[in-house]
């Protein structure tokens, strides 16, 4: 799989950088392909993910958060990662936005949360819950561009900037692109506000209100 390939270069690019370095002309391990190959089926890479240790924050989660749902979904929500009851328990979104996200998915799109995939851009927490590095994103994103190949989802709800930017690389505050329907590399992405920035900013809620009805009016004509 080239994207964990590059990924794992590009990690190595990463360390070279945090040590000083601006330029290089080392050779960059080359890795073998076949290590870098991701299974295809969900349990396969559940398993393989748990024992991942390719960036920091192996060191300090407790839970991988790998995912959860129908793996035959036609939508998927992606968020930034894990929080502290998500890394306590192993599962995405349990914590107070994920109760948000559970009520968003079953009194607006009126389907069960079971019948959704839900995953992050990164499966293990970030120490007190700051942001992933571009680093650990791109690192772990090769995981998360498998799942939504297995899951297969007509649409793909980005929940907050860092899932909208490291689903598509584009850098465009949500603010700007929610509610709109992006096509980028074979996904049809919908992008709208994180459940957390909606616990904060309670009047953004009726604009999350009309993206998720046009989540429900996209997949009622899908
Ligand atoms: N926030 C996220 O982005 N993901 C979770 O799983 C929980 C909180």
């Amino acid at each position: 799989m080239r994207d964990l390939h590059n990924a794992l270069k590009l990690r190595e690019l990463y360390i070279l950088k945090g040590l000083g370095y601006r330029y290089t002309d080392m050779e960059i391990s080359e890795i073998e392909p076949e290590v870098c190959e991701l299974p295809e089926s969900m349990e396969a890479l559940r398993e393989m993910v748990q024992e991942c240790h390719l960036c920091e924050l192996s060191k300090t989660r407790r839970k991988v958060v790998f995912g959860e749902g129908d793996t035959n979904a036609s939508v998927m929500f992606v968020g930034e990662g894990p929080g502290a009851m998500e890394d306590s328990t192993g599962r995405p979104f349990v914590g107070r936005s994920g109760e948000l996200l559970t009520k968003m998915i079953e009194n607006v799109l009126h389907i069960p949360r079971r019948s959704v995939y839900i995953a992050n851009i990164v499966k293990c927490r970030p120490p007190l819950n700051r942001v992933p590095t571009t680093s650990e994103a791109i690192v772990c994103r090769p995981y998360l561009m498998k799942q939504i190949d297995i899951v297969s989802p007509s649409l793909i709800v980005t929940l907050g900037a860092t899932a909208y930017r490291y689903l598509t690389d584009d850098e465009t505050p949500v603010g700007k692109v929610r509610g709109n329907i992006i096509r980028h590399r074979g996904m049809t992405i919908l992008p709208t506000y994180h459940p957390s920035y909606l616990l904060r900013n309670p009047s953004a809620k009726r604009e999350a209100y009309s993206d998720l009805l046009k989540v429900a009016e996209f997949l009622s004509n899908s």
